[in-house]
């Protein structure tokens, strides 16, 4: 197995602590907004350490920095906003920037949404391959969680708990379940690392229900969805062509969400997340649970553990 040095031809990490990381040069697609419909260019581009990811609606020159407390919608998608400018469906780049362990970028959009591409993280995770990561000054930091952290909605819930003795990285259990047949209920495992996202999550598409996209669109939401950037499902049917890419496609794009949603605390945290019936909502009130409370978690320098880095020394 190729270890994270490897692929990525990093220099200058140190054997204690792990670098912070950003693109190693620019990248730019064009694609169309889920919710919007308008067109827009991405331009993802390398950031100064100490800089997070940081969104730029180049059309507005406002800069909305990617942390919790700057979402305003999680109806549908997260949408995080500075004043008047607004930047939604940030959830599926932010999973793969979070996932590849990008702590700084810029990215750069002249419309308020992020093309939904083929509905899934995908797209996002083969730019930022391209575009390739470099170390850089500074340590990156991890968010640990100290105590159990829950918050609840609907049925569903959403929680953070401490690691047990030795343990690190982020685990993650979530389970679904949905009345429509094609979907029912869905459960996965994993221990998210760049390897087990790409292989895992990337490629699971976001989905709706054949009933619900009339009211969308009356809503003036979903104008630029279609079988090619959405799973669409009609009880036991799945309505695209081509099926599913796995039979729980539908939980992976839920975890998926999930890690581009706490994406938004700001570093990686280090526990355990388990979740059922989860949604943007949930998710970003449990990043506000967490954070509203000192006791619950500890800011630390990240260590340079991880099974990949390891495999690599
Ligand atoms: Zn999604």
């Amino acid at each position: 197995m190729s270890s994270l040095r490897d692929r990525y031809a990093l220099t200058g990490m140190d054997s204690a602590v792990s670098p912070r990381r950003t693109l190693r040069a620019a990248i730019c697609c064009v694609g169309r907004g889920l919710h919007s419909g308008a067109d827009v260019r991405l331009n993802l581009l390398p950031a100064a350490a100490g800089t997070g990811i940081l969104f730029r609606r180049t059309d507005l020159a406002i800069d909305i920095p990617a942390r919790f407390d700057n979402v305003v919608d999680t109806r549908l998608c997260t949408v995080i906003a500075q004043g008047f400018a607004r930047v939604g469906t940030i959830e599926h780049l932010m999973a793969a920037l979070a996932a590849m362990q990008i702590d700084d970028a810029i990215v750069e959009v002249d419309a308020p949404e992020l093309p939904i591409l083929d509905g899934s993280a995908a797209n996002f995770l083969f730019l930022i391959e391209s575009a390739g990561i470099a170390a850089q000054g500074g340590v990156r930091q991890t968010i640990e969680v100290l105590r159990p952290v829950r918050v609840e909605q609907n049925g569903g819930f959403a929680e953070l708990r401490p690691h047990g003795p030795g343990g690190f990285g982020f685990h993650m259990s979530l389970a679904i379940d949905f009345p429509a047949a094609a979907i029912g209920a869905q459960a996965l495992t994993l221990s998210l690392t760049p390897d087990s996202f790409a292989t895992e999550l990337a490629a699971a598409r976001t989905f709706t229900l054949a009933g619900e996209i009339e009211a969308l669109r009356q809503a003036g939401l979903a104008k630029g969805g279609s079988l090619d950037n959405a799973i669409v499902v009609d009880d036991a049917k799945v309505l695209n062509p081509a099926g599913l890419r796995w039979p729980d496609e539908f939980v992976r794009h839920k975890m998926l969400d999930v890690v581009g949603d706490l994406a938004l605390a700001g570093a990686a945290i280090s526990g355990r997340f388990i979740g059922s019936r989860t949604g943007h909502a949930l998710n970003n009130r449990l990043l506000r649970a967490l954070f509203a409370d000192a006791a619950n978690y500890r800011v630390a320098n990240s260590l340079d553990l991880s099974p990949l880095q390891r495999s690599a020394a």
